[in-house]
């Protein structure tokens, strides 16, 4: 076997046993970015942790609405989560996708946001985060 493909196997192994220990893991490390792209202000990067825009440091409920993806991750896996929330946002949209309905609900969102969610954010609205550029 060549050395890059034993450091490959390496590399993919130890992707592997990382992502188990960080499926059990309930308290993720948030790492606080200048810019995620596509106007959000906040996601998660399975297995390594959650990314939050700086400006929303303290803006807890925007974290534990991107804690409740986490724990869909930790519930499914990181490749059914992947594929499951992606099928289900080309299927219904990011609005009304059941992952992000979820998140909404959990992390205290009022009502009225909870199926329109991209509108109440720009118009201040949502308890989240206020963003006239989200989704931009
Ligand atoms: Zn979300």
């Amino acid at each position: 076997m060549k050395a890059t493909t034993k450091l490959a196997l390496i590399g993919i192994g130890s992707f592997i046993i990382y992502n188990e220990i960080q499926k059990r893991n309930d308290n993720p490390k948030v790492f606080y970015v200048n810019r995620i792209p596509g106007g959000f202000n906040g996601c998660i990067l399975p297995p390594f942790g959650i990314l939050i825009n700086e400006s929303q440091r303290d803006n807890k409920i925007l974290i534990e609405h991107e804690k409740v993806h986490w724990q869909q991750y930790q519930r499914e896996g990181l490749l059914p989560f992947l594929a499951n929330y992606w099928a289900e946002h080309f299927k219904h949209g990011y609005d009304l996708n059941p992952y992000e309905i979820e998140a909404r609900l959990k992390s205290g969102e009022i009502p009225c946001c909870l199926h329109n969610y991209t509108e109440c954010v720009r118009n201040g609205l949502s308890l989240t985060v206020h963003n006239p550029n989200f989704r931009h």
